[in-house]
């Protein structure tokens, strides 16, 4: 295995270093810094405190709209959306009128660091919670080299030929987590230390779910108890030698009214009525098919001119009202968020922090909400993650951090490039 005197690998117009001591990048899905806030100095997160102290911490730019699929994308590339394609969960065919689910490897533009590596000779382990991810992470990513490629939410049924790993749940010893639950995430961590105790590939991308913060905020023990356990296995993943990143995909906000209900805008219906049915369509890209804990409402919604409104006619409709931070036209949305206006909407829609916007009330089913307070994501509100490095930055990367506000995307980057890994 070729370690630390290897050439660079270029991906997508970085250049990144070989790693000589593995790296290890997680995805905090949700991890909002208000959790954070609320832990440290409190005991409960201490390996967490020690990266901070003895490493590197910042306040990092996430992708927008703060969804978890752009911003895993973005993170995996090493660029903005404009670049890797995938805004959203789902965008509009214009052609066939379809909303198409932008999951699959093929929408996906550019390479990513992990299929690079591994092409230039590099082991490499992708590890996601939601299977739907899993696809896209894997792009290209030659499994038959003893790279690993899987999801624990399907860990009970990993192939060789699709995996590159079997058995992941007798190398666990443990039963397949259940879709909604802290466990989904822990068994991405668990995987992650028992890959890198056996086999000590050179990169790891360990993506969670945000399961736990859509249904508890920062102050509940459920979200104390799931971050002292995040925290053990990011102390493990250290102890074995691991340089750790931490980052997020995206934040969270509480968008329910002092009653606890939620606080929402149904932009279709607005819409409708003031320009007739069928006029405008309204898709909210944070649509998945596992919406119980977020009845599939974000911050951040889009609108297609399909008839004769006019998308400055729809901007007039939607500005002004209340809970709305900004809503844009196509141009704007893509220059201000870096993003592919091929796949961009007429209208681009973003509500205020403590407001969520949604299609059709008839279409949202809240039932899944089960009394719990709706806690949701997907605006500007909710795209500023933490950005954690286990190690301290080499003098070049610190200048590069204090001269502009990071983006989560370069946590690559800082991680290869950044740190003083084998220089002192
Ligand atoms: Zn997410």
């Amino acid at each position: 295995m070729r370690r630390g005197d290897s050439p660079a690998v270029d991906v997508n117009g970085t250049s990144y270093r070989w790693p000589k001591a593995p790296v290890a990048v997680v995805c905090i899905d949700g991890g909002d810094p208000a959790y954070l806030r609320q832990f440290l100095g409190g005991g409960c997160i201490p390996n967490i405190e020690r990266f901070i102290r003895q490493g590197f911490s910042v306040i990092a730019d996430g992708t927008v709209p703060s969804f978890t699929c752009p911003n895993n994308m973005s993170i995996i590339t090493g660029t903005p959306a404009s670049r890797h394609g995938i805004s959203g969960n789902f965008y509009l065919d214009t052609r066939t009128g379809e909303a198409v689910v932008m999951t699959g490897p093929e929408l996906l533009r550019g390479d990513t660091i992990l299929s690079r590596f591994a092409g230039a000779g590099a082991k490499v382990v992708s590890i996601t919670a939601k299977d739907k991810l899993r696809r896209q992470l894997g792009k290209d990513l030659d499994v038959s080299k003893g790279n690993v490629s899987f999801s624990s939410e399907f860990a009970g049924r990993c192939t060789l030929e699709e995996n590159g790993i079997t058995d992941v749940l007798e190398l666990l010893g443990m039963p397949q987590p259940g879709m909604y639950s802290m466990e989904l995430s822990l068994f991405v961590l668990d995987a992650g230390v028992k890959l890198l105790e056996r086999n000590r590939p050179d990169l790891l991308y360990l993506s969670l779910t945000d399961w736990v913060q859509h249904k508890y905020a920062p102050h509940e023990p459920q979200a104390r108890r799931f971050y002292q356990e995040l925290d053990r296995r990011f102390g493990r993943l250290a102890e074995l030698g691991a340089i750790v990143a931490l980052t997020a995909d995206h934040g969270m906000n509480d968008k329910s009214d002092a009653a606890g209900k939620p606080n929402v805008i149904w932009l279709q219906d607005i819409l409708d009525a003031q320009f007739g049915k069928g006029d405008t369509r309204v898709i909210c890209p944070i649509t998945d098919a596992f919406v119980a804990h977020h009845g599939a409402l974000g911050g951040f919604v889009r609108v297609w001119c399909t008839g004769k409104t006019a998308p400055k006619q729809v901007i007039e409709a939607i500005r002004g009202l209340d809970g709305i931070e900004s809503v844009l036209d196509k141009e704007t949305a893509c220059r201000l968020h870096d993003l592919p206006a091929d796949r961009e909407a007429d209208v681009v829609v973003i509500a205020t922090a403590q407001v969520c916007v949604g299609a059709s009330e008839a279409e949202h089913d809240l039932s899944g909400l089960e009394g719990h307070r709706l806690r949701t994501h997907g605006g500007v509100s909710e795209a500023k993650v933490p950005f954690i490095l286990s190690v301290p930055l080499n003098d070049e990367y610190r200048l590069k951090a204090g001269a502009a506000t990071l983006k989560s995307y370069q946590v690559f980057d800082f991680a290869l490039n950044g740190t003083l890994q084998g220089e002192a």
